[in-house]
């Protein structure tokens, strides 16, 4: 991957570019416990965003499974920490997805990993769950598919905007998820019980 490369042949900009920011902010990068804070905030912002160049099918690929099973599978509770594209500010919470399999199975650890793939990159949550479910789709190719996330954005909390802690929900249905009243319901139902 380009970030790896990048890494290895020690030109990664961004700890000159983090040194700037200091500076500007007023900072001595030079103190001691700033010294080190240009490569690990470079360190860190590689890792929060290495699902860049990382394709669902790398993912998923060898994790498929023909499996005559046709009701309803629900993953609930998986956890997700991911960047806003506006602030770089971290938004973080969980996704609950469902969905109905025609022929295909995936491998349950997958699913977690695929949401990490979505949410390692600059993100706004409506897209991440959109694009989420619609690479599940692509996959599986299944009957439908429901994506729901709940998420607390920092952006909003630490900048006073908004205080309460309130959750930011967003949905994508898919399919019959889409189509069927009583598909959707059930997910749902699946969902908020605890
Ligand atoms: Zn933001």
């Amino acid at each position: 991957m380009a970030m790896a490369n990048q890494r290895l042949t020690g030109q990664d900009p961004i700890p000159g570019l983090v040194e700037a920011v200091l500076v500007a902010l007023g900072e001595d990068p030079g103190r001691q416990g700033l010294k080190a804070t240009p490569d690990r905030m470079a360190r860190a912002l590689r890792e929060l965003t290495d699902g860049y160049g990382v394709t669902p099918e790398d993912v998923i690929a060898g994790a498929v499974f023909d499996q005559d099973y046709d009701e309803m599978v629900v993953v609930k509770d998986i956890p997700f920490f991911s960047l806003c594209e506006h602030h770089l500010l971290p938004f973080f919470g969980h996704f609950h997805v469902g969905y109905l399999p025609k022929g295909k199975v995936v491998g349950l650890s997958k699913i977690p990993r695929l949401v990490e793939v979505f949410a390692h990159r600059l993100q706004l949550q409506e897209r991440m769950t959109k694009e989420f479910a619609e690479a599940l789709a692509g996959a599986l190719e299944p009957k439908g598919v429901g994506v729901v996330v709940e998420a607390r954005h920092l952006c909003m909390e630490m900048r006073g905007v908004q205080k309460t802690g309130g959750q930011l929900i967003t949905s994508c249905m898919l399919g019959t998820f889409r189509r069927d009243p009583r598909t959707r319901a059930e997910f749902l139902d699946l969902v908020r019980r605890t």
